[in-house]
């Protein structure tokens, strides 16, 4: 698995959200119950500029 089995991100997505939220690698080093920062640091901003749907 890894990059090959994610969807192209959108143009109107943010590519990291994006990968995140579609690669369980990108959370693989995180328990279950702990929060992403990456993911946490864009819900705070918006990805800045980027807004997910
Ligand atoms: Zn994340
Ligand atoms: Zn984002």
């Amino acid at each position: 698995m890894g990059l090959f089995g994610i969807p192209p991100c959108p143009p109107n997505q943010c590519p990291q959200c994006w990968q995140h939220a579609h690669d369980p690698a990108a959370h693989k080093g995180l328990g279950m119950f702990e929060d992403c920062p990456a993911c946490l640091n864009h819900l705070a901003t918006n990805c800045n500029g980027f807004y997910r749907k």
